[in-house]
């Protein structure tokens, strides 16, 4: 069937080919000989050449596990911003921060807002909570069982923390909520997870705690996912977080800086803010914020998250509060997805710019959730600063604009 409709030569291919008889050939559907064969049949077949997405450093068979069918990579630019200057529990000093993005200005915006951080002193960030959640539904006869399941889950909890922890060396199942609807219970199991962004380590803990429900107590099926914990979706449940770290940041920008290198007055940005909560309200909005999808996006791409997960991340609250002629800015991120191992974090480019922010490896999550906290607050500010000044459209026409030539 697949042949039949012409599909390119996947990594699973050379063992459909020849199953019985070269058994780990499969390993080689990441090599780079199998990557550029996989590249030439795309070339033919569509007519085009791929001589940029064909160039790369990264080892193809570091691919795995990240992609199927690899014909080669994508370049997106990175830029460096900073310095920005972060007082946290988990990172203290000042940063220097990749950005991959194709969106002019968008850099000198955010390098503006660490600027003005850092002359002001710093940013403060804390991470208040970690939790990652999967929301599975259990089916029974009827409600009054359903009932039951649920009230018998409390009693059950250190049971199913033994099931779900024997899954994993770093996720830890720290409760389940049951609520009965109709015949049906909707779960939802909070986990930390480590150093981990964890979505794969959580559902394969999940999964084996509701097979265990399945066979020891009223359930009598389960559905893996609901959909209900906001994960890559707009919700508003991801203003209570639950969808990786809640992080904080605020800092006290003096007026001096204010107009030194935002070119505004505490009094322009507080009308700035309350226009546009106003505007917020108006659109029904979930949270408030400025544009704290754009830096997620650059820094995930940067850091080899999971890009889809700006989605859930980029949900936060942002405050900006006159304080005599000063400003006191803040940003929460009840829902950031990140991880410092698993996922891409392992990809040669993502380990090269964690690493320029010091963020490689185990013991550094909570680093990385305060070094993004700030940037999102950096950005934040110089958005604000470029809206209430009247600068928004020059910053974009100097650095901005790529029109056709034609
Ligand atoms: P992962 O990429 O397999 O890597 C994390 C694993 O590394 C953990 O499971 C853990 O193994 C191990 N590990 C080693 N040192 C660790 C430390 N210090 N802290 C935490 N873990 C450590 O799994 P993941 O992070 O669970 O999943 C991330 C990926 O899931 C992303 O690429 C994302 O795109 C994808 N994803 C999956 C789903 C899904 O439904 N499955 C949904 C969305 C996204 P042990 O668990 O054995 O300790």
């Amino acid at each position: 069937m697949t042949d039949a409709i012409d599909s390119p030569p996947t990594t699973e291919m050379p063992v459909r080919r020849a199953l019985a008889l070269v058994p780990r050939l499969t390993d080689q559907g990441y090599s780079d000989a199998l990557i550029a064969e996989r590249r030439r049949w795309v070339e033919e077949r569509t007519s085009t050449s791929l001589p940029h997405v064909g160039t790369y450093s990264l080892p193809g068979e570091s691919l795995r596990g990240n992609i199927e069918n690899p014909i080669g990579c994508c370049q997106i630019p990175v830029g460096v911003v900073g310095p920005i200057e972060v007082h946290g529990e988990h990172a203290e000093g000042r940063f220097y921060v990749p950005m991959a993005t194709t969106e002019g200005a968008l850099a000198r915006s955010y390098e503006r807002g660490m600027v003005a951080i850092t002359k002001s002193g710093g940013a403060t960030c804390r991470v208040l909570a970690d939790e990652n959640c999967l929301c599975p539904t259990f089916e029974c006869d009827d409600l009054a069982a359903a009932t039951v399941l649920a009230r018998s889950i409390p009693a059950l909890l250190p049971q199913l923390q033994a099931i779900a922890n024997a899954t994993t060396g770093h996720g830890r199942l720290q409760r389940v909520t049951a609520e009965p609807l109709g015949r049906r219970v909707h779960f939802r199991f909070g986990w930390t997870t480590g150093d981990a962004h964890g979505m794969n380590m959580i559902v394969k803990g999940t999964e084996a705690v509701c097979q265990w429900l399945v066979q020891n107590t009223v359930a009598k099926r389960y559905l893996l996912f609901s959909a209900a914990s906001g994960e890559k979706r707009p919700a508003g449940v991801l203003l209570q977080g639950g969808k990786g770290k809640s992080v904080v940041a605020g800092a006290l920008i003096p007026a001096a800086v204010l107009r030194s290198v935002l070119h505004v007055t505490a009094a322009e940005m507080l009308e700035l803010w309350q226009q546009t909560v106003v505007g917020h309200l108006r659109s029904a909005s979930l949270g408030y914020n400025g544009h704290i999808a754009n830096g997620l996006t650059a820094l995930f791409i940067a850091c080899g998250q999971d890009v889809a997960n700006v989605v859930n991340s980029a949900i936060g609250i942002s405050t900006l509060e006159v304080v005599g002629d000063d400003l006191y800015a803040s940003v929460h991120l009840p829902s950031l997805t990140i991880g410092t191992v698993g996922g891409g974090t392992n990809l040669a480019t993502a380990r090269e710019c964690l690493s320029m922010i010091g963020c490689v490896g185990s013991g550094k999550v909570g680093k990385f959730a305060e070094i993004t906290a700030a940037m999102m607050l950096a950005g934040e500010l110089s958005i604000a600063a470029a809206i209430a000044s009247g600068e928004f459209v020059a910053a974009h026409e100097a650095y901005g604009r790529n029109r056709p030539e034609d």
